[in-house]
């Protein structure tokens, strides 16, 4: 172990794909958060890197040696409507390979102008990145997938926003940040062999077994949209709302990624929004397998000069994967719900009875991670179980438990699938407010190791498993820019 491998597959892609451009060399980078645990599943051994050096690494300083730095092009859907994109505030260094054989961009973001930066400044604060940091490393702990975080790096500038806040650079870590927005990028280009080349980029990387399907663009598509249903599924597991869920912040890998206003559920509602931007509700919690199945309709359509020579056959095609969403993310939701609920076996009522649970939670307000984990840890007595509404509920619940007779597995089921402790957003807005504003990451550094380890029962969890009080509450999030 020692340095990281670079094999940059991306950058042999067709010239449109990205542009080449240095990350901008801040004037004073400082090291602030490393992920020592992830530079060593990396292949890099953090005991060789001095801070010094991690910083200027990580910050655009000195990219590390075998970096080809460069911005990659995509497009999207924002909030439905399609612009041209592209990293306007972010560099990929390259990709590495790790020595157990997988293959991970390593992408500076905040790391300055590039041509795709239209008319932003490139750059990014320290809160928004020591954000992305926490959140997607507790995502990692809860078990989902998602983007790592290896590294955020002051650079000593000031950005300008409502008030100039302290720079900094985030080191994101992916499987890939091929999104559904690069593919409508190589569609937009009109040019069949750009298409094809990213096809076959995305096949090699993500869903090799479809190179030697009868129809390769069409099982990389059945990838896709398992790996979405899946993801989209244990978002809701957590309570997880992605905040931004334009098509080019859907990574096809399967992986959370951007982690801009996203938000924790505190008290259950379907239609939660935290998002300042997100005015109408497009992307409110319940309606996130909605939005990834008109996301994935949108990749879909990207391929179809690929899927059939035909038109109107690859548009048939296409169309009975996109029908097929809805009924497959409900069994993939009502399998999650089972393992919420502790039952072992399937039964035809268990879609309905996590449905009349979400109903009167969603009357109370009741807390949507202690909720499930008073359940799981045969606490669900007292404050909102006390309605006829809840009591009936868990007459049946127990019923149905009861029939399974397997009471020692059902619970360590639900201390599985249940955290105790999410990062609640009062908890990561307090965090950040006192790193950015008083220099002082004590709430953060604490925060992040009681997110490290969300299932397990230890002393010292209850000031992160307590919901705001109404003075605390986090009404909205704005973007990480
Ligand atoms: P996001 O909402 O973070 O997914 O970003 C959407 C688009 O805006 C992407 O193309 C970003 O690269 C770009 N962008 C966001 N912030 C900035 C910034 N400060 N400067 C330039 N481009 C930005
Ligand atoms: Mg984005």
């Amino acid at each position: 172990m020692g340095a990281l491998v670079f094999d940059n597959s991306y950058a042999r892609l067709p010239e449109a794909f990205f542009a080449r451009v240095a990350p901008a060399a801040p004037r004073a980078p400082e090291l602030v958060v490393f992920n020592a645990a992830l530079a060593r599943s990396l292949g890099l051994d953090p005991a060789s890197l001095s801070d010094a050096q991690a910083a200027a690494w990580f910050s655009g300083a000195e990219p590390p040696p075998g970096a080809e730095p460069i911005s990659q092009a995509y497009a999207g859907h924002q909030f439905g409507g399609f612009t041209m994109l592209g990293d306007g505030r972010a560099s990929l260094l390259g990709e590495v390979v790790a020595p157990d054989g997988r293959r991970f961009d390593i992408q500076l973001k905040g790391s300055g102008r590039t041509p795709f930066s239209r008319g932003g400044d490139g750059k990014a604060a320290l809160g928004p990145m020591l954000r992305e940091f926490l959140v997607s490393e507790a995502m990692h702990a809860l078990g989902i997938a998602t983007t790592r975080s290896l590294a955020v790096v002051t650079t000593g500038e000031g950005v300008a926003r409502e008030r100039v806040l302290p720079g900094a650079v985030l080191t994101r870590v992916a499987a890939s940040h091929l999104r559904v927005g690069t593919f409508q990028y190589a569609a937009a280009l009109r040019d069949r062999a750009a298409l094809v080349a990213l096809v076959d980029h995305a096949i090699g990387r993500h869903a090799p077994e479809a190179a030697r399907a009868d129809n390769p663009a069409l099982a990389l598509f059945d990838r896709v949209m398992a790996a979405q249903i899946a993801l989209v599924a244990e978002w809701m597991r957590v309570g997880f709302i992605h905040g931004v869920m334009n098509t080019d912040n859907m990574a096809i890998s399967g992986e959370t990624i951007d982690y801009g206003p996203c938000a924790f559920l505190d008290d259950y509602h379907p239609l939660a929004v935290f998002s300042s931007i997100d005015e109408h509700g497009r992307y409110a919690f319940a309606n996130q397998p909605r939005i990834a199945a008109w996301n994935l309709a949108r990749f879909v359509e990207s391929l179809l000069p690929l899927i059939a020579d035909d038109a109107e056959t690859a548009v048939a095609l296409a169309q009975t994967r996109i029908d097929a969403f809805e009924p497959r993310f409900r069994a993939r939701w009502i399998a999650m719900m089972r393992g919420k609920l502790g039952l072992l076996t399937q039964d035809a009522e268990d879609g309905a009875l996590a449905d009349d649970l979400l109903v009167w939670m969603a009357d109370q307000g009741a807390d949507y991670t202690n909720t499930f984990r008073a359940l799981a840890d045969g606490e669900a007595q007292g404050g909102v179980f006390e309605t006829p509404a809840a009591r009936a509920w868990l007459a049946r619940w127990t019923a149905r438990r009861a029939r399974e007779g397997r009471a020692g597995e059902q619970a360590a089921t639900m201390r599985a699938h249940n955290p105790l402790v999410v990062p609640r957003n009062h908890l990561v807005e307090a965090a950040l407010r006192a790193a950015s504003e008083e220099g002082d990451l004590t709430p953060f550094n604490r925060l992040l190791g009681a997110l490290a380890r969300p299932y397990d029962v230890r002393e010292g969890l209850d000031p992160f498993r307590a919901p705001p009080r109404p003075e605390e509450r986090v009404h909205a999030t704005f973007c990480g820019t």
